[in-house]
């Protein structure tokens, strides 16, 4: 038996190399979401509340396109290709940014046109790496060994925050640059963005080179291969049923589609991606139930599922204003000392990705302990669980914002706080939504439910988008509004006309506010 040999040792050396290629790959991500809507704001000029629905829409279609990516690995190009042809476009993607942040000194028209191009193929990158670099995780191990895919998602989940981690060290620390008098170097975030970029070209590479020889069957046949040299019949999760939808459902499908996706564009005010999403989701969700094969405990578990990822949305709006409204706060009114350093305002992130690593482990043991004892929280409540913290953190910040005034500063300690509670919420709720999905849905529909949930979380960073906008404009294009006495809001939105003056009192003090 092939496996024997495997039986020893704790987790196959595949688990390894996909474990560093996922962490050079979220290095990039994260890294490049930690400088992005600063970026937009200071050397693109856009308003803060753009940037934020620009980013949320961006997040947004990142897990949309799972969907597509995981359906053309099926069919046909298998996990490798895909994960390589994602890495390969993400890496051009950031490339694009490095490019777009060297370039808008001349011309932020120019600038802007090459970062919208820059997020379109890293989504469409995103979309074929994510999906099938987590699937390779769990086609590692053999039916028998399927015990050890909890331990084996832990220690990938460590990869991807060690990786966020190191991003969110490295491209703040050379794309984020304060002057002593805190004068940003808007000149500064393509080193981010170039850092992002070999770092996905690292992670690609590892992956092109290691591929062969480690993610392979304890035999040496290649896992996640083209689908139809896929032999390994052992390593597969399925019956190989696929489902079949009848023309009419289908059709349906496709007019709740359409009309939906008009509602939440014309009547609800929407934009296209936040419809687009919400449409998506609702008319797979509605497609998957129409299929006349199912079950009623198979549809009740689904139903499970669908419960589930409504309350999914909502602790992933909260969760992403990591990257705007929390960053915003943490560049215009946090007092960013730590042990004596202040800290570049896009690092402070980084603790989601340090308190991860430190408490993915205590958790698993935490739950395994509760487990042995009878006492493990049943799924649902764990969700709650991790809804409930994700509420509580914002309350702490509520409650230290709200007498800060226009010119008080937040320690940065609260921020800290924040992200602690935060993690533990995320780790009661991320890495158990997954398993419950894998869990409860019907093997023939299992990918497609996967879909529904990510575009449970799609829908989760557009809503998040929409949230961080609510946040009033401050920091130093307010201050210098203030001085100069004019309502910066109004000048954003163009309602005020700026003397010459004005304008070159904005400009000495390097917040330029027109496009050159
Ligand atoms: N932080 C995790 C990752 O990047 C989880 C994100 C998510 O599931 N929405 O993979």
């Amino acid at each position: 038996d092939e496996f024997v040999e495997n039986k020893n040792s704790r987790h196959p050396k595949g688990l390894w190399v996909l474990f560093g290629t996922e962490m050079w790959e979220r290095f990039n991500f994260y890294g490049m979401r930690a400088l992005l809507t600063l970026f937009m704001v200071n050397s693109l000029l856009m308003k803060e509340a753009d940037a934020s629905i620009i980013y949320g829409g961006f997040l947004a279609l990142c897990y949309l396109t799972p969907m597509l990516g995981g359906f053309i690995a099926d069919r046909f190009l298998g996990n490798r290709y895909c994960i390589l042809l994602g890495g390969t476009l993400m890496a051009i993607g950031q490339f694009l940014l490095f490019i777009s942040a060297s370039t808008f000194g001349s011309s932020v028209g120019t600038a802007t046109t090459i970062m919208w191009t820059a997020l379109g193929i890293i989504i469409f990158g995103n979309g074929f790496f994510k999906p099938n670099i987590s699937s390779m995780v769990g086609s590692l191990y053999p039916k028998q060994e399927k015990s050890k895919l909890d331990s084996a998602f832990t220690i990938f989940y460590m990869g991807i925050n060690l990786g966020a981690f190191l991003g969110q060290l490295i491209c703040p620390l050379i794309g984020d640059v304060k002057s002593a008098d805190g004068i940003r170097d808007i000149h500064a975030f393509k080193w981010g963005f170039l850092a992002a970029s070999i770092a996905m070209m690292v992670g690609t590479i590892t992956f092109l080179i290691l591929k062969n020889k480690y993610v392979v069957t304890p035999t040496g046949r290649p896992i996640g291969g083209l689908p139809k040299h896929n032999t390994s019949e052992d390593f597969e999760e399925g019956e190989a049923q696929t489902a079949k939808f009848s023309t009419a459902s289908v059709g349906i499908a496709a007019v709740l589609f359409v009309i939906l996706g008009s509602l939440f564009h014309f009547a609800l005010g929407q934009n296209v991606i936040y419809s687009l999403v919400y449409a998506s989701g609702i008319s797979l969700a509605y497609l998957i139930m129409s299929d006349s094969s199912l079950t009623k405990i198979e549809r009740d578990r689904i139903w499970v599922i669908y419960i589930v990822s409504f309350f999914v949305i909502f602790f992933w709006a909260a969760f992403e204003q990591a990257g705007s409204s929390l960053t915003f706060i943490a560049d215009n009114q946090t007092d960013r000392h730590f042990f004596g350093w202040n800290m570049p305002p896009s690092m402070v992130q980084i603790f989601n990705g340090i308190f991860v690593v430190a408490l993915a482990v205590p958790f698993s043991i935490l739950w395994d302990k509760l487990r042995n004892r009878g006492k493990e929280p049943v799924s649902p409540f764990k969700q709650a669980l991790g809804l409930a913290l994700i509420a509580v953190s914002y309350f702490i910040i509520a409650h230290n914002v709200k007498d800060l005034g226009n010119h008080g500063l937040l320690a940065v300690k609260w921020l800290i706080l924040l992200y602690f509670i935060q993690t533990c919420g995320e780790l009661c709720l991320s890495p158990i939504g997954l398993s419950l999905v894998g869990k409860l849905a019907p093997k023939r529909f299992a990918s497609l439910l996967y879909g529904v949930f990510f575009i449970a979380n799609a829908a989760g960073y557009a809503l998040a988008g929409t949230l961080g906008s609510i946040l009033p404009a401050t920091g130093d294009k307010f201050e210098a509004a203030q001085k100069i006495g004019v309502n910066l809001q109004d000048v954003l939105d163009k309602k005020v006309v700026l003397t010459n003056d004005q304008v070159a009192a904005f400009e000495k003090a390097q917040l330029p506010l027109q496009n050159p």
